[in-house]
């Protein structure tokens, strides 16, 4: 199988060269047509970790003893050998995606990515280190240094926000250990951080430094491969209830930010699972929820700040795999990309409109109904969900359907207390970390032992700089690891 860039047919590469270059080199995103001939029935009588093997040498052929990197990302690191648990909730199912090492639904990819990229570096002969560079405003941040930690040949830097991030989320990211990390506060908020890492990245890093950058961004098919393994799982799981029979569709509803989750579970169909609609849930800003709708995406408009801050986006980067997948038209694709640098806009096909509306529903909801649902889900159920999990309960709740519905879950309710204590009726004075513990003597549903440790352990980074410096932070990094 041959990836090739949603822009340029002629940009070709295998999918190593495509996990270490993570974007191809005209800005477009590595794609290529899913396999048929996937045999999705013996996939699914195996446990977890065998799905990950057999789902990820499918699309990523050409990483030799995909066992081995599945079991070194996995084994042992979640709360569950099972990765991510199906659990019934008042008719519905929630896919439990947070039960890795940090709590963040980004674990089950992150975990894997740090294995395919260093796999990648030696099947491809490069010798030089793998400088990973994030900009982080919460969760991707801490999963990324939880799965780069100590992994040979890499390293790792991390930027956040010094005052946008949450309470628990800095102090996720500054207790982080291992020899190869760095966590970094930068004076200014998410956009000059991102801003600062872009302008590293177009700058590049001297030849023959024996250092290569790479990103963790959700745009390599590395963080991607791995979230269509969940969607095997939950159905094997179904079938394991007598939920469903082998051939029978599954709704899934999911709480969507850069469309990387959601798209997953189309490849997962394009490879043979009987799923019916996808369903794309977002908050407040639902540029998406207007584009299923109407065929025009239109990003010129106002961005909101909400209580489920991973959704909060106004460019859905992955939504241009979908397009060339439903498409294979690069020269199509291209046209809709350049009218969105240029115009802030584009309107898709009618044909493509029409396929779009025959795979995926959508829906919104924001702060006020998400609170709402928690709050209602927890003494109807008494089940606990966070503010992402929330929102698409919320859509599931107005999607009329007969088929069984999986709604996913991306967070732990203690990643977001504030939020959920006070949904669920609390008091939330106090720092955050006295409004976790209060979430949990209230509903009695324990915290991950990672963040119930958390306020403990020592702080290991205490860099700070202004936005004008991170480029010469590297720089000076890279010269003295250690000091
Ligand atoms: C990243 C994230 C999402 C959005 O996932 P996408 O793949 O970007 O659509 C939703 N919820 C949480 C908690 C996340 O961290």
């Amino acid at each position: 199988m041959e990836y090739q860039s949603t822009r340029d047919k002629k940009l070709r590469a295998g999918s190593a060269e495509a996990v270490l270059r993570g974007l191809a080199p005209d800005g477009g995103l590595y794609v290529a047509r899913p396999p048929v001939d996937f045999d999705v029935h013996s996939v699914l009588r195996l446990d977890t970790l065998g799905m990950a093997e057999k789902i990820l040498s499918a699309l990523l052929p050409d990483f030799r003893d995909m066992g081995a990197l599945v079991r070194r990302a996995y084994a042992g690191k979640f709360e569950t050998e099972e990765l991510t648990p199906l659990v019934p909730v008042g008719g519905r199912y929630v896919l439990e995606l947070f039960r890795g090492p940090t709590s963040a639904f980004k674990d089950v990819a992150l975990s894997m990515l740090p294995q395919l990229i260093t796999a990648a570096r030696e099947r491809e002969g490069v010798t030089d280190e793998i400088l990973i560079l994030t900009a982080t405003s919460g969760d991707t941040g801490k999963a990324a240094l939880a799965g780069f930690c100590d992994v040979p040949g890499t390293k790792i830097i991390v930027f956040y926000p010094e005052n946008g991030v949450s309470e628990v989320q800095k102090k996720q990211m500054i207790s982080q250990a291992g020899a190869n990390v760095r966590v970094c506060a930068v004076r200014g908020n998410f956009d000059d951080t991102q801003t600062g890492v872009k302008e590293i990245f177009a700058a590049g890093v001297k030849e023959n430094c024996g250092v290569r950058l790479s990103s963790a961004n959700s745009i390599n098919i590395g963080r991607l491969a791995p979230q269509v393994v969940y969607y095997y799982k939950a159905y094997a799981d179904l079938l394991k209830a007598g939920r469903v029979a082998c051939g029978d569709k599954v709704d899934f509803v999911v709480p969507t930010g850069n469309f990387g989750d959601i798209l997953a579970g189309y490849l997962a169909k394009r490879m043979g699972l009987p799923v019916g609609k996808l369903v794309c849930a977002s908050n407040r800003n639902d540029v998406l929820t207007d584009f299923l709708r109407t065929g025009t995406y239109d990003r010129r408009r106002p961005f909101y700040k909400t209580i489920s801050p991973s959704m909060d986006i106004l460019v859905s980067s992955n939504l241009e795999r979908l397009l060339w997948l439903l498409t294979e038209n690069e020269d199509e694709v291209a046209g809709y990309m350049r009218s969105l640098t240029e115009n802030g806009c584009y309107t898709v096909s009618d044909s493509l409109l029409s396929k779009l509306h025959a795979e995926f529903a959508y829906g919104c909801c924001d702060d006020a109904q998400t609170m709402e649902t928690i709050g209602k889900v927890w003494k109807t159920e008494h089940y606990l969900m966070d503010t992402h999990t929330a929102v698409a309960w919320r859509v599931a709740e107005g999607y009329q359907t007969d088929t069984p519905v999986v709604v996913l879950s991306t967070a732990s309710p203690y990643k977001f207390p504030t939020a959920v204590l006070s949904a669920v009726g609390g008091d939330t004075s106090g720092t955050e970390f006295d409004v976790m513990f209060r979430l949990n003597e209230l509903t009695g549903v324990p915290v991950p032992p990672n963040l119930a440790r958390l306020q403990k352990l020592p702080i290991l980074h205490r860099d700070v700089i202004d936005r004008e410096e991170m480029q010469a932070y590297v720089q000076r990094r890279m010269r003295q690891w250690d000091e």
